[in-house]
């Protein structure tokens, strides 16, 4: 099964932006100095893309 998620940008503070998928609630926050933390896990297996262009934060970072 291949499944992809639309994120959508919630909040962005200039360095961390937060990530949310409505879908299955997995909510991620991406630095721009790198790194990425997920606060909640949602749908592991889906890929999730949106935001400034396609990214992907399904599987790596946790
Ligand atoms: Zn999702």
């Amino acid at each position: 099964m291949d499944t992809t998620h639309r994120i959508t940008e919630v909040a962005d503070d200039g360095d961390a932006i937060l990530y949310h998928c409505e879908e299955c609630l997995r909510q991620v926050v991406v630095r721009r100095s790198g790194g990425l933390t997920v606060l909640q896990q949602g749908d592991f297996f889906a890929t999730h893309v949106g935001g400034h262009g396609p990214i992907e934060v399904s599987v790596s970072g946790e």
